[in-house]
């Protein structure tokens, strides 16, 4: 793990990326010139660009420079107020191209005028420039973190935001509150087929190997149940054709349990039986789900592949939590959290279940003892760094120091070690840095 001086301080690479997911970068327009069509890298926010440090760890890549200009060149009302927090998104690091007469131009990291890392990007792709063969775009829909992970954002409208109980920081939850405030009809769930395309095609073209499906908070477990384990089915028979399992890719996928209001389809107890996902070397299946009344729906997710399932808290304190997540505390109740979590960590062992934190939002007392309370009952406590730029939080865009991103790194390690909590295995996401912190915990 790489070591940094930032202004007179010694640092690690878990603590550059935590305070380059939270404070952003200046980009140098010299920087897409250069490699704008060599590797990947791109404009547009939702492609959820960015860079690796020159030990592999991944750090997104928000260019502050144009998330600055963007506010201030697009006069709407909302952009307007939050200008009134501009003062507090400065950034003291910036990515420029050096030329090199001997080794050609690199991507340097510095902050302010000192230098920090080379740092390389991930290959260029044209998986946002892809459609499915129903003609959905993949950009917008989902996007590749990483080396290695495809993670779909929201699959499904957020009943909670259209209730007008949203969480302060969701960009997703923006959407379906403003849809429900205009008497609009909410966008409809992304087909299973879609999503075992999207999959299959970042599998085999792109090199993934684990994956996150997300979507909105539900009132009702069922239909719930139902997207999931269509889109579980779909990516089992998507991916089983990449690993030549079978052979139809690319096709949609035509499975029992998909239609709406059909039964869900029984599978025999997983413990036994190695589910299609498994059988199709896709190393993480991550659900983010709302809390299911029967928790057999959670048997199920895993009988048809899942590797482990978040139900997350996001804010420990839950004072806060009722200001920050409303319709968690008030809707799915702090309570429920706590029982699914458990239930799951007990019948299929520590950390198939996880929570995740969002680092920042918080004082570290309550974080510490909330992730504690957690790793004690064998969840996993995962974390990931609160990006400011996007929405005020508590009435503030000002991020944590240093000290801060610290002391959560060693406790966070101290709970992984200690009860034996190994976080996803991959070479890293963009914005969370349980892994790194395991890295760390390992002494790589
Ligand atoms: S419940 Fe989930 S999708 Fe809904 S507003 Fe909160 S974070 Fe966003």
């Amino acid at each position: 793990m790489n070591k940094y001086r930032l202004d007179g301080c010694e640092i690690d690479s878990v603590e550059l990326k935590a305070l380059l997911v939270s404070r952003g970068l200046k980009v140098d327009r010299k920087v897409y010139q250069r490699y704008g069509k060599s590797a990947r890298l791109d404009v547009n926010p939702v492609a959820c660009d960015c860079i690796l440090l020159s030990d592999g760890t991944v750090v997104q890549l928000t260019d502050m420079g144009f998330h600055l200009k963007y506010l201030s060149g697009v006069l709407s009302w909302s952009n307007l107020k939050l200008l009134r927090y501009a003062s507090q998104l400065g950034t003291d690091f910036s990515l420029r191209v050096e030329d090199s007469n001997d080794a050609g131009s690199r991507l340097t990291l510095y902050w302010r005028e000192d230098f920090l890392d080379y740092v390389s990007l991930p290959p260029q792709t044209d998986f946002y420039h892809r459609k499915t063969a129903n003609g959905l775009p993949f950009v917008g829909n989902a996007v590749l973190q990483g080396l290695d992970w495809v993670a779909f954002q929201c699959l499904w409208p957020c009943e909670f935001a259209a209730s007008g109980h949203k969480c302060e920081y969701c960009f997703s939850g923006d959407v379906f509150e403003e849809f429900a405030r205009k008497g609009k009809l909410q966008p409809a769930a992304v087909e299973a087929g879609d999503v075992g395309e999207i999959v299959a095609s970042a599998l085999w073209l792109d090199g993934c190997t684990c994956v996150q499906l997300t979507g909105g908070s539900t009132f009702d477990g069922m239909k719930e149940a139902f997207y999931l384990n269509g889109y579980l089915e779909a990516i089992a028979q998507a991916a089983a054709a990449v690993a030549g399992i079978a052979p139809s890719f690319p096709a949609v996928p035509d499975v029992p349990g998909t239609q709406e209001g059909a039964a869900l389809p029984e599978r025999a107890s997983e413990k036994d039986t190695p589910s299609p996902i498994a059988e199709a070397k896709i190393a993480e299946m991550l659900l983010y789900i709302t809390l299911p009344k029967e928790a057999s729906l959670i048997d199920g997710y895993f009988a048809r592949g899942a590797s482990r399932i978040a139900c997350s808290l996001e804010v420990a304190d839950e004072q806060l939590a009722k200001r920050v997540t409303p319709g968690k505390i008030a809707f799915s109740t702090r309570q429920r959290h706590l029982d699914v979590l458990e239930y799951t960590a007990q019948r299929f062992g520590p950390g198939t279940a996880f929570s995740n934190f969002i680092i920042g939002l918080e004082p570290f007392e309550s974080l510490r003892s909330g992730a504690s309370a957690l790793a004690e009952r064998g969840i996993l406590p995962t974390a990931s760094v609160w990006m400011p730029m996007g929405r005020p939080v508590l009435g503030s865009m000002a991020p944590p120091g240093l000290d801060y991103y610290r002391r959560v790194k060693e406790h966070f390690a101290e709970l992984y070690t200690r009860y034996r909590l190994e976080p996803p295995v991959s070479r890293g996401l963009n914005v969370c840095i349980e892994r790194d912190i395991w890295n760390y915990a390992q002494g790589r």
